[in-house]
């Protein structure tokens, strides 16, 4: 006998968002993103109002996409409420630099959610900004410094979840391109490595198949900095 959790995955994040209890889904994002902070709690809520506002729910099979067009904490909100992942194709990262994200069904419509004035957030905490700096960018500050941060960014997180959503977003209704679903490729086997590769991923060398890496190659990378290519 299967407990109806075990048959839908989501249903702790489906209840909670039809419930309102944007609390319970800051607890879960957590688990994802390791710490508590102010851009993770306005994923959070993001991501819940575009759910409500759609009507969708999502099993990760891209019925539902996440275009995200940033990859700071806010994207981890939206990656967990939402149920659109890296892994599962229903997130789509458009290398923006903005703060903001669409939830869209496959018809394309969709409602997308951008912060209006970061800097309030400096404002609504002078000593997390503070202390941002000298611990996150500076990369300088002692471990109580740490553990105050910690603090006051929970106390953020949680005191932004209740904000009315207007106040932090700005959110329009928006018809967008949808990506077709995933593609399954067939594999082939690098003929130096000996790895399997996706096989619009394989590149020649010498007449045979390889992977990227023991082509030698450029290729792209998704990190901190966004999109980059990178040339060996
Ligand atoms: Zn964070
Ligand atoms: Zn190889």
């Amino acid at each position: 006998m299967h407990s109806r959790s075990e048959e839908n995955p989501r249903q702790e994040i489906e209840e909670a968002i039809a419930a309102g209890d944007l609390n319970r889904l800051m607890m879960i994002s957590g688990m994802l993103h390791g710490h508590f902070c102010p851009f993770s709690a306005l994923g959070v809520k993001a991501a819940a109002r575009t759910i409500k506002e759609l009507g969708v729910s999502s099993t990760g099979m891209e019925e539902v996409v996440a275009i995200v067009e940033t990859n700071n904490c806010f994207s981890d909100g939206v990656q967990i409420i939402t149920g659109c992942s890296f892994g599962n194709n229903a997130l789509i990262y458009r290398d923006y630099g903005k703060t903001a994200f669409t939830l869209a069904k496959r018809t394309g419509e969709g409602v997308r959610v951008s912060i209006r004035a970061d800097r309030a957030m400096e404002e609504r905490s002078p000593e997390a900004a503070e202390l941002f700096e000298k611990v996150v960018i500076k990369r300088s500050g002692s471990e109580a410094d740490k553990e105050r941060l910690t603090k006051l960014w929970k106390e953020l997180s949680f005191s932004v979840l209740r904000l009315p959503d207007e106040e932090v977003f700005d959110i329009k209704r928006v018809t967008v391109d949808v990506p077709t679903y995933a593609r399954i490729f067939a594999s082939v086997k690098c003929s130096v490595c000996g790895e399997n590769i996706m096989e619009p991923r394989a590149r020649v060398k010498d007449g045979k198949l390889v992977c990227i890496p023991c082509s030698g190659q450029e290729y792209y990378q998704l990190a901190g900095d966004g999109i980059s290519t990178i040339t060996r």
